[in-house]
């Protein structure tokens, strides 16, 4: 599959953004606003035939707090010029909104199990998206990306942060030492890592569908692997994604304004938001 990682981006730079971090020790580029030319990326992945599949899950009481704003915010935000399919993950289809899509959109409802807890809500993700992939998504898409849907998008999410494997910086760790990444220090875990890169945020994660589905698939071993163990990772399936983008790198990283959390307060630095933390309820979310 043909990306547009490295090669192609040098022609589609705009410049540099002195104050921020705009590549990595490997070459990858740090996508900041003010950096890329959106509509050249735009208009190069049209040529390609780009396609992308956003994943959510809204399960239980996630879905009436969140899903419907969660949905038509991205509609105003997510990848507008190319064809994009949703697939929600619900245990419940028949409550998910009908919303308006604009064309080249549609949505795809699939039903999950509801794991009693939320840790293997948030965990078992990576399987679902595996096998989503393996059946759907790849005769679909080029690309997938997955969210949390406790989040409001605000700002263009756009072709610019398709690669071939993507990470986020995790907005309360881009400006702090590598010894304060709340990596799994559990030795006994798989995804236990003594240092690491940056620190990653599992809201969300994409690229490729191949790079996807090897990413969940390779995640979701590891936490059944802990299972097994008794043990579980300390941040769930954030530990696991954290050191499986340490072992492979990804090739693509978003800057902070793809998953800004607004109590964090202004910085200079973040001159856009394009994602945002959605308020966390968790003490009536988490209860049964
Ligand atoms: N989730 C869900 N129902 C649950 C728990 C989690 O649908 O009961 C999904 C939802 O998409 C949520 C994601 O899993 O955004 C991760 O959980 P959460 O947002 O609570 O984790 P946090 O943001 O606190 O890491
Ligand atoms: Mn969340």
């Amino acid at each position: 599959m043909l990306s547009l990682d490295n090669s192609v981006d040098a022609s589609l730079d705009l410049g540099s953004r002195s104050d921020v971090q705009t590549c990595t020790d490997w070459k990858a580029p740090i996508i900041w606003d003010g950096m890329f030319d959106p509509d050249l990326y735009d208009k190069t992945h049209q040529s390609e035939g780009s396609s992308v599949a956003l994943t959510v899950f809204a399960v239980g009481r996630y879905l009436d707090a969140y899903l419907l704003t969660f949905l038509n915010s991205s509609e105003h935000h997510f990848m507008l010029g190319l064809p994009v399919t949703y697939y929600v993950f619900t245990d419940t289809p028949e409550k998910v909104p009908d919303i308006k899509l604009g064309p080249q959109r549609s949505i795809k409802v699939i039903k999950v199990k509801r794991h009693s807890r939320w840790q293997d809500v948030s965990m078992m993700r990576m399987k679902t998206i595996a096998d989503a992939i393996e059946s759907d998504i790849r005769h679909h898409c080029t690309h997938v990306f997955c969210f949390d849907v406790d989040q409001v998008f605000t700002g263009r999410f756009g072709s610019e942060a398709l690669g071939d494997s993507v990470a986020l910086l995790h907005a309360h760790y881009y400006h702090l030492p590598e010894r304060l990444f709340t990596y799994d220090r559990n030795p006994k875990s798989k995804a236990y890592m003594e240092s690491g890169d940056f620190y990653y945020h599992a809201a969300v994660f994409g690229g490729s569908w191949n790079s996807v589905k090897a990413l969940t698939e390779s995640c979701y071993q590891s936490i059944m692997e802990d299972k097994e163990n008794d043990v579980e990772a300390l941040w769930h399936d954030e530990s696991h994604l954290n050191k499986y983008m340490w072992l492979q790198k990804p090739s693509r990283v978003l800057s902070p304004e793809y998953c800004w959390d607004t109590s964090i307060g202004d910085r200079n630095d973040i001159r856009v938001t394009r994602l945002l933390w959605a308020t966390k309820h968790y003490d009536t979310l988490r209860t049964d």
